[in-house]
């Protein structure tokens, strides 16, 4: 058998590397730019300098994407873009904006709905050029930015369809450690969970890619080194805390860290995910939780499912973040320690899902299309108990 291994993003990293777009859009060929971004990055204090900066691209920025992008941001988006008669994108942001970015360079040459050309249900062909895309990650989380694929969801219905094409692939990521620098500290929290269940779910998942394994492995290892210390300088911010050189070097080096570990994640999941995110995408779709926020609630009940079918690999994660390490559930309490010191609620109960509200979750959850790659099969009651699990 014959293996496939991807890792074609070219990545330019490192503290000011933003500094570096109107050269990049100059060495792609683009004129006439459209910057998309969501709402709240748009008010942070270094966006209007970023859109200075490409004022001889003739700029104009399209905000309008917030919470979890739906359809009607992408339409809103892609009238922008034909009003702005751009040649390219600049995505700025987390999640959200990469993928609302992705849909709207989709749908800037097809005609039809964007549900049209849903990942293995399409009904129309992906056959026109798709603009090119640089993408300034401000989360470290989804790793979108060196991902092909976007999530976008049904305004109604909330339910999640994921578009693919090798086109949607920004051409080159930027990748700022100083963009997270305001970061919050419950969604540097929520992010970083979502970072590492990709790093987990990715080294966990059915198939043979090495490639990935290591990749993901150090990924676990940036997490364990760098999450807690992003959401401790995040906490000292808030606080008013100001720091001397010496710290906030510390605190460059620790998003830099989780930066690196966010786009490994999303690297290594080619390779496939798992059952943590089937429930958190049902959480999303009935009560649009916070996808990190999601999977970080989930996840050590996800894990404590599926140490009986790893053993081995659970321990290889455990050595990874305790040396001495001698058993895989070692690991689940790694995680279990890690998520309540960065502040993540311990109990489902804390978004407000009623115990005997499991039916819609479970409904949603068994259709998911990460599952299929669990290390341990996942049927309908195993999906009950992990979510009871969870509270
Ligand atoms: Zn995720």
């Amino acid at each position: 058998m014959i293996h496939t291994y991807n890792f074609p993003t070219r990545i330019r990293f490192g503290p000011g590397a933003r500094h570096e777009l109107a050269a990049e859009l100059t060495t792609l060929g683009i004129q006439r730019v459209l910057i998309i971004t969501d709402k709240d990055v748009a008010q942070l204090p270094w966006f209007p300098e970023l859109e200075t900066s490409l004022a001889s691209f003739g700029a104009a920025t399209f905000s309008g994407v917030w919470g979890n992008p739906v359809v009607s941001q992408v339409n809103a988006g892609v009238e922008a873009w034909k009003a702005h008669g751009a040649d390219g994108i600049v995505a700025v942001g987390g999640g959200a904006p990469m993928d609302v970015a992705k849909a709207i360079a989709l749908m800037a040459h097809h005609p039809g709905h964007l549900f049209d050309y849903e990942d293995g249900a399409s009904t129309r062909p992906i056959d026109q050029p798709i603009p090119p895309i640089i993408a300034l990650p401000t989360t470290a989380g989804t790793g979108s930015e060196v991902g092909r694929s976007t999530v976008i969801s049904d305004d109604d219905t909330h339910a999640k369809k994921i578009m693919f094409d090798p086109q949607l692939l920004p051409r080159v990521v930027l990748a700022d450690p100083e963009l997270l620098l305001g970061l919050p500290a419950k969604i540097t929290a929520a992010t970083g969970m979502d970072a590492l269940t990709h790093l987990i779910e990715a080294f966990l998942a059915k198939g043979f890619n090495p490639l990935c394994d290591g990749i993901a492995l150090e990924g676990i290892y940036l997490v364990a080194q760098n999450l807690k210390a992003c959401v401790d300088f995040a906490q000292r911010l808030r606080e008013g805390a100001s720091f001397d050189e010496a710290t906030a070097a510390a605190h460059r080096l620790a998003r830099g860290g989780m930066l690196n570990a966010s786009m490994m994640g999303a690297i290594a999941f080619q390779k496939g995910l798992g059952v943590t995110h089937s429930c958190a995408h049902a959480l999303s779709t009935v009560y649009d939780t916070h996808h990190g926020l999601a999977n970080g609630i989930m996840l050590p009940a996800a894990m404590r499912f599926n140490l009986v079918a790893a053993p081995a690999q659970f321990l290889r994660m455990a050595r990874v973040v305790k040396p001495e390490a001698t058993d895989g559930q070692e690991f689940v309490e790694w995680i279990v320690g890690l998520s309540e010191s960065i502040g993540i609620p311990t109990s489902l109960g804390a978004l407000g899902v009623p115990p005997d509200g499991l039916d819609p979750l479970v409904a949603v959850a068994i259709k998911d299309g990460c599952h299929p790659l669990n290390p341990r099969p996942v049927v309908e009651k195993d999906f009950y108990a992990i979510y009871q699990d969870a509270f």
